[in-house]
């Protein structure tokens, strides 16, 4: 299967060649499909596989076709850590470059000048460690009532670090209908959990 064949937006496939992937990897090939159907898509991968494609690639799609009506953000992205945040803004910022998307940062360690700066321009992708969404929430300066897709990365890192009871705050946070990617590594009890707490009915890709 090609790039092409999974139907995805002419941009997308334009910034696939410039960046030299010429086909998707087993879990791209496997995941991408649900996802643009509008299902929740429960995807078990380790790093390597390129999961972090399986659901950006899926996401910046949906926001090529759709366009909204004040720019608030249509897509959460939610990493255990900071370097992993960075790393999948990196891979929106590639796979979107012809979409013209604003996207956030929310990571500690960044000033909260700075992020504050760029949310009240508008984005529409925030990306961001657990911590700091909350905290930007609490402060005001955050309105996820947007959120149509969300995405949850290296669930059981989160699990390793703590991260769970905010995991399940973020869940609750955004909208009932927004459609739910989520990733892990593997699947310990708490995980499982959740997934059957949060997830609608998810189409399971395992690699
Ligand atoms: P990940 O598992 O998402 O960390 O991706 C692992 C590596 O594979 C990263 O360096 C990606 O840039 C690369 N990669 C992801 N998708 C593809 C693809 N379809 N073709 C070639 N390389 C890819």
């Amino acid at each position: 299967v090609t790039f092409k064949e999974l139907g995805l937006d002419p941009k997308i496939i334009k910034a696939l060649d410039d960046m030299g992937y010429e086909k998707p990897t087993p879990i791209q090939a496997r995941a991408i499909p649900y996802a643009m159907e509008g299902k929740d898509v429960l995807g078990i991968a380790q790093t390597g596989t390129g999961k972090t494609g399986a659901f950006v690639l899926p996401t910046v799609h949906k926001m090529a076709k759709g366009r909204a009506r004040a720019r608030m953000p249509r897509c959460l992205i939610v990493c255990p850590t900071r370097e992993l945040a960075a790393q999948v803004a990196e891979n929106v910022e590639l796979y979107g470059k012809y979409l013209k998307l604003e996207m956030a940062l929310l990571i500690g360690g960044v000033s909260f000048a700075e992020q504050d700066r760029k949310l009240m321009r508008g984005v529409d992708v925030l990306i961001a460690t657990p911590g700091r969404l909350l905290d930007q929430f609490e402060r005001g300066k955050i309105l996820l009532t947007g959120v149509q897709t969300l995405v949850v990365d290296e669930a059981d890192r989160m699990l390793d670090m703590g991260f769970i009871p905010d995991i399940e705050k973020i869940f609750n946070l955004t909208p009932f209908t927004r459609q739910v990617l989520f990733f892990s590594a593997t699947m310990p009890a708490e995980i499982k959990r959740l997934v059957d707490q949060f997830l609608h009915q998810p189409a399971t890709v395992q690699i």
